[in-house]
């Protein structure tokens, strides 16, 4: 299911943390050759690169700025000039603000609309011709429950997450035909640095606690009382790559501990 996946290349956008890090570290395990992207210490950055590499296979670092087009570019040209081709791309680089609309700030709408939704045109403008190239290639579009409904004060995020599923269901009929698939991973509340800042930012917006943030507003939605692991959605990443799934595409995939059911 996953003997096909070794030697393969995977681009991961926003991956120097919490779930792009995950998957980054995923899919090194199973042979897939890395490239990180995202911001942070240098060295921090590259210790994770070499702990990537502890599973024999290559991984590269490149810093584009997912609201930089021509950095885009070079990022995935860089992938290709490096393992000769991308095969997988993750796009799941993604920040968050909240704050009710009238005090959002135009230049943080911006940033949302630019690195959630418009970063994956761009990589995927990129890719995508070398993908149909090669005739395979699996596109994996990082969304959130967020793609699916909506709450307060997240007019930007829940915006370009709606965004990114109907960019995934189209590119998916556009390449169907290519042995391309493209699939979104909706994930409710996952524990990472976002989900931390948020807390604090929610508190604000609500004026309550972040104890009540974390009980009364994420988990609240969230029907089994648990935050989703990392671990959960990179081994979802690693099965939209898997054999099982070549029938898959154009797919929200929702892990969100019951959320969107209710
Ligand atoms: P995180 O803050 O831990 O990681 C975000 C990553 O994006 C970091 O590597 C950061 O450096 C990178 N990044 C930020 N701005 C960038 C830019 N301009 N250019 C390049 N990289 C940039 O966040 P996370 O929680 O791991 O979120 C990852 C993705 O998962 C996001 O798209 C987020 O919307 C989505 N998501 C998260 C949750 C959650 O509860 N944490 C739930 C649903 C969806």
């Amino acid at each position: 299911m996953f003997n096909h996946l070794k030697g393969k290349t995977a681009v991961i956008t926003g991956s120097t943390s919490g779930i792009g890090l995950g998957i980054a570290k995923n899919f090194a395990k199973h042979g897939m050759n890395i490239v990180i992207n995202g911001f942070g210490d240098a060295d921090e950055i590259e210790k994770e690169r070499k702990d990537l590499e502890r599973h024999g296979v290559k991984a590269i670092y490149n810093g584009a700025d997912m609201t930089k087009p021509d950095e885009i570019e070079s990022l995935i040209k860089e992938a290709q000039a490096t393992f000769g081709s991308v095969d997988i791309l993750v796009n799941n680089a993604g920040i968050q603000y909240v704050a009710p609309v009238e005090d959002f700030p135009p230049a943080k709408w911006e940033a949302i609309m630019s690195i959630n939704l418009s970063s994956a045109f761009y990589t995927c403008h990129h890719a995508i011709p070398l993908m149909k190239k090669q005739g395979w290639g699996r596109v994996i579009n990082m969304c959130s429950a967020h793609g699916l409904v909506a709450s307060p004060y997240k007019t930007a995020y829940v915006a370009a997450k709606h965004g990114i599923l109907g960019f995934t269901k189209s590119l998916a009929l556009e390449v169907a035909e290519n042995n391309i698939r493209v699939n979104a991973i909706c994930p409710g509340y996952v524990k990472t640095p976002l989900v931390e800042g948020q807390i604090a930012d929610t508190a604000k917006s609500r004026g309550i606690t972040e104890e009540e943030v974390v009980k009364d507003v994420l988990l609240k939605a969230q029907h089994t009382k648990e935050f989703v692991t990392i671990e959960q959605v990179a081994d979802i990443a690693l099965f939209l790559c898997s054999s099982a799934a070549d029938n898959m595409t154009g797919s929200p995939v929702i892990v969100d501990g019951g959320w969107t059911a209710a």
